[in-house]
């Protein structure tokens, strides 16, 4: 299906994420590079040595997740928009994502927009908490969204329509 597709199976991205108790005790990063490829702008970006890729560019990165701070830099450089931020710390009953967005128009904040899965299909509407887009993040802004828990391992992306 992967091979096919693109779209890593539910087991392939668990593998992924971090324990819930760390989810619960602050953002952290999610990142979600299945293949191996010659890239590493996410290393280079860590300054919390979060990171590694190591000397063999091709490896997929592997995450430190009690040094990642969630401070979302790697987020902004990463070329295949393969991380994201999640965080579990701000309340029982939703959770805060942070993904990159680069399509356009820009959600509002505040605005209730559509959440997508893994194969782009939607799976609930989430609300923009925040978006950031500074030059220094070259053309991939950041949308913060508050979703609903139970969805925490599906949500992938969004649908903001006009
Ligand atoms: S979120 Fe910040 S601390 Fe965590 S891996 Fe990315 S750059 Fe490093
Ligand atoms: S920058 Fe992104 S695509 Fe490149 S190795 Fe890191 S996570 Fe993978």
């Amino acid at each position: 299906m992967f091979e096919k597709t693109g779209i890593p199976n539910a087991e392939m991205v668990m593998e992924k994420f971090p324990s819930i108790e760390r989810i619960n005790q602050g953002a952290v990063a999610v990142v979600e590079c299945y293949k191996e490829i010659p890239c590493n702008p996410c290393q280079t970006a860590c300054k919390f040595d979060a990171i590694k890729v190591g000397e063999d560019i091709n490896s997929i990165p592997e995450v430190c997740f009690e040094n990642c701070t969630g401070c979302a830099v790697c987020l902004s450089k990463c070329p295949g928009l393969a991380i994201m931020i999640v965080d579990g710390s701000k309340c029982s009953d939703k959770a805060e994502v942070k993904i990159p967005y680069e399509f356009l128009p820009l959600p509002a904040e505040g605005q209730i927009v559509k959440g997508l899965n893994r194969e782009g299909r939607h799976i609930t509407d989430v609300k923009v908490l925040k978006v950031l887009n500074p030059k220094s993040f070259d053309r991939t802004p950041i949308v913060t969204i508050e979703v609903d828990r139970k969805f925490l391992y599906e949500i992938r992306n969004i649908k903001a329509e006009v």
